[in-house]
């Protein structure tokens, strides 16, 4: 049993309160513009508010970031955005008589057939499930050719490069000289692709995070702690999101 009322605090912050019977703790929870407090019955209804103006900041700081994170994340709808060679690209939907995705000078143009039955797919997803496959083509030509380049350059040679797409990592290496690129890299600046692919190569030469292969990385990328911080500060928007 629970029921929900709409309530202001004194900070002026409206919240919902969610009063439940099972519930033995206060739970503070911000989604965007809603903050929902659950609480069981026995507490006070001014023990809750006084606790939401505490939390005032607190709040306003998840806020803040949830604000960030819908700013610079894709947004695969009609007049949405998308991360494309490290930068967020407007993305244009609209319907034609085949699914594709075309690349223009400012913008992606996604055109999903218009024959094809909705079912219970949403706009997003069939959006997303194009430009993966997209994305997935132009990473095979795209990373395999850089790949190449580098080996080249730096003489390190992987036996296998297979280009897949990884929840957690950018890329891998295994003891068999097997090298494993996420296409998402295509989200990336290519400066930081450039870094990925030679922190991938001088794993070849050493299979761990040691001074010698920070060294080596650097004797090829001398700028490589740049493309490391952006990756740091960029990877949680370099995801696929639908609704
Ligand atoms: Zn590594």
């Amino acid at each position: 049993m629970s029921n929900t009322t709409m309530m202001t605090s004194s900070a002026g912050l409206n919240f919902q309160l969610l009063r439940c019977h099972r519930r033995k703790r206060i739970a503070l929870q911000v989604k965007n513009k809603d903050i929902i407090v659950k609480a069981p019955y026995a507490v006070p209804l001014q023990y809750i508010e006084n606790l939401v103006v505490l939390k005032k900041q607190w709040i306003e700081n998840i806020q803040s970031k949830q604000q960030l994170a819908t700013r610079y994340q894709n947004q695969l709808a009609r007049h949405g955005q998308v991360w494309f060679f490290g930068k967020l690209t407007p993305l244009i939907v609209n319907e034609g008589k085949r699914s594709l995705v075309t690349v223009g000078k400012h913008d992606i143009v996604v055109t999903l057939s218009a024959r094809k039955t909705l079912s219970d797919t949403t706009e997003s997803m069939r959006v997303k499930k194009l430009l993966e496959g997209w994305f997935k083509q132009q990473a095979e030509v795209f990373l395999t050719d850089k790949m190449a380049c580098f080996s080249r350059q730096t003489n390190l040679l992987p036996n296998n490069l297979y280009i897949r797409q990884y929840k957690a990592r950018w890329g891998c290496c295994d003891n068999r000289g097997h090298i494993k690129l996420n296409y998402l890299l295509m989200m990336l600046p290519e400066s930081v692709i450039d870094y990925v692919i030679i922190h991938e190569l001088c794993h070849l030469k050493f299979l761990n995070h040691s001074a010698d292969f920070w060294n080596l990385v650097e004797s090829f990328l001398p700028d490589y702690k740049m493309e490391k911080r952006w990756l740091k500060e960029h990877q949680h928007y370099l995801t696929w999101t639908t609704d």
